[in-house]
């Protein structure tokens, strides 16, 4: 059978290459390259927002797997010089979700979180509802959406360590760390809370990080590893050689942010940027870099020239 083919009708690849900007890290020009030959499909959704579809471990279905998916994206502030409105209500945009999931484009078998805040987990409780997908977090993500009202048969706790064979992929879960902001290396919303589905969260101040997972999906022959906040735990990478690195903005407060990651991971042939686009805008705007794009881009090429470094837009995909 004809790979390529089989792979278009499969997964999409044709129209999937449509929104792709990738630029090598060592020129300078924007150059859009060929498909990769695996046959996995990644899709963003904005912020850390990630769709990963590989074909099922028979080849006749399609599985997809989610990372952090926020689509509703309400206006918090975050990114202007007030930083975020810790009493912003939570809001779940219930039908442009339905529009997603109701007209096919969006699917899950699996929804990973990487921490508790808004920006990540807000969105979730809905999404595992619509989709049915087993949904992984650590014990204060899963309070937090189980008080939110996600289907409590649906949560999976992780601490980091875990690694599952589901229909045609594998889940690596990995101990890691939240961003560290300012002066004093604070993380934001710090904190945790036991299981319990008391206790509603109301605004964005109620959604705790806690604990910071990193994922690593491996399926249709290649490999993914997702950071949802731009610090990680170094001893925990060596060795696991991703194919596509998803990295996130920032990291001035981590020691060799760039260099020690690239490193650890073997110098990945991708590099896609994440959480990198101002979410106060709807997903059907185009992404407005909130700032760290050109540093997360000059770092990459510096650490790991031969990497290529991934600029998706909104729904963009791309197949390593
Ligand atoms: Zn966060």
């Amino acid at each position: 059978m004809d790979e390529r083919l089989s792979r278009r009708g499969l997964l999409g690849a044709g129209a999937a290459a449509a929104a792709l900007l990738t630029v090598p890290a060592t020129t300078a020009s924007a150059s859009a390259p060929k498909p990769g030959a695996s046959r996995m499909t990644l899709r963003w959704w904005g912020n850390n927002g990630w769709e990963i579809r590989v074909p099922s471990a028979d080849g006749r279905s399609e599985k997809t797997v989610l990372i952090d998916p926020w689509l509703t994206r309400f206006k918090t502030g975050t990114y202007t010089p007030q930083g975020a409105d810790p009493k912003t209500p939570l809001s779940v945009d219930r039908a442009l979700i339905d529009h997603h999931v109701d007209s096919g484009q969006l699917r899950a078998d699996h929804i990973l979180v990487t921490h508790g805040h808004y920006d990540h987990l807000t969105d979730v409780p809905y999404l595992a509802e619509r989709t049915g997908a087993t949904v992984f977090g650590t014990e204060t993500h899963l309070s937090l959406m189980a008080a939110l009202g996600a289907p409590e048969d649906q949560l999976a706790v992780a601490s980091g360590g875990e690694y599952f064979a589901f229909d045609g992929y594998t889940v690596r879960i990995l101990r890691s760390l939240h961003s560290a902001t300012g002066a004093r290396a604070q993380v934001p919303f710090p904190g945790t809370r036991p299981l319990s589905r008391r206790d509603r969260p109301q605004t964005i101040e109620d959604l705790l990080e806690g604990g910071t997972l990193a994922y690593l999906v491996t399926g249709g022959g290649a490999s993914v590893l997702d950071f949802g906040g731009s610090n990680y735990v170094e001893s925990e990478l060596a060795g696991l050689a991703p194919d596509v690195l998803l990295m996130p903005t920032g990291g001035a407060a981590v020691a060799g942010y760039a260099a020690r990651l690239l490193g650890v991971t073997g110098y990945p042939r991708y590099v896609a940027a994440t959480h990198w686009d101002d979410f106060d805008l709807p997903l059907t705007d185009p992404p407005k870099d909130a700032g760290g794009l050109t540093a997360l881009r000059d770092a990459v090429a510096a650490a790991s020239p031969g990497s290529r470094f991934v600029v998706l837009d909104h729904l963009g995909s791309f197949v390593p």
